[in-house]
């Protein structure tokens, strides 16, 4: 099966545990006002790849993932999820461990058909980093461009499945900073029976360039970026609220 891909990157770090092989899916029907890879918005600007082309590059260096596996992120890799959860079938049959990044956003729980297509993903799934964007509906929205329902829904399909979780917060001062949203944050993981890890990614406006870059205005404006500090009293503040 082929899929729109934007990248490929043989040795990341920071997308899962150990060395991966990460996989950036082109496409995603999310609009974030901090995203930093506006380049990866639309499907038809990705280059076509099938799923034995992007195992067969990644077992030329299998050694190295030993601890690590494959990451599929993006753009929004479920908006593909028939050709992610082929993906992860043949890395599983190979001894691949498995792991999905994503903002959730493609989950409907009203569609027989595609929960079907997510429980068979869920199976060859050995961990989800789920980009918690933030619990208030209404802020949500004006971040993303969407309700935040359906994030939710997944969490709750995540949390049946058994699939460990780990939950990504980007920081954005006066945005998803607040102390008020991370303590809903905090709250609502500690419900959360899959939950493993916590990561807090302070905001930055590397992204600023590409928007330039793309002829597109930058939606922060001026917003000044987190400092490591302040995202480590925003992690403090989420993990209080968890006890
Ligand atoms: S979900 Fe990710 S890729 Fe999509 S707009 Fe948001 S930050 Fe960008």
């Amino acid at each position: 099966m082929q899929g729109y891909i934007h990248s490929l990157e043989s040795f990341g770090t920071v997308d899962g545990p150990g060395v991966r092989y990460v996989v950036f899916f082109q496409g995603c029907p999310m609009r974030c006002q901090y995203c930093h890879n506006p380049d990866t918005w639309t499907k038809a600007d990705g280059i076509r790849m099938e799923t034995d082309e992007i195992i067969d590059k990644l077992e030329r260096n299998k050694s190295f993932y030993k601890t690590g596996g494959i990451t599929a992120t993006g753009g929004e890799p479920l908006l593909q999820i028939d050709f992610l959860t082929e993906l992860f079938e043949k890395a599983k049959a190979k001894g691949i461990h498995t792991c999905l990044d994503t903002s959730g956003i493609c989950y409907d729980k009203g569609k027989k058909e595609l929960v079907e297509k997510f429980r068979r993903l869920f199976q060859v799934t050995d961990l989800v980093m789920l980009d918690i964007k933030h619990m208030d509906e209404d802020a949500h929205r004006k971040l993303t461009g969407h309700s935040n329902a359906s994030v939710f829904d997944f969490a709750e399909a995540l949390e049946h499945a058994s699939v460990p979780l780990w939950v990504r917060r980007v920081a954005v001062p006066g945005i998803t900073n607040e102390k008020n949203e991370l303590e809903k944050l905090g709250n609502y993981l500690k419900t959360l029976s899959n939950f493993e890890k916590l990561e807090v990614l302070p905001y930055h406006t590397m992204g600023k360039v590409k928007y330039e870059n793309l002829g597109m205005s930058y939606p922060l404006g001026d917003t000044p970026e987190l400092t490591k500090e302040e995202a480590k009293e925003a992690r403090q503040i989420i993990e209080l609220a968890m006890k």
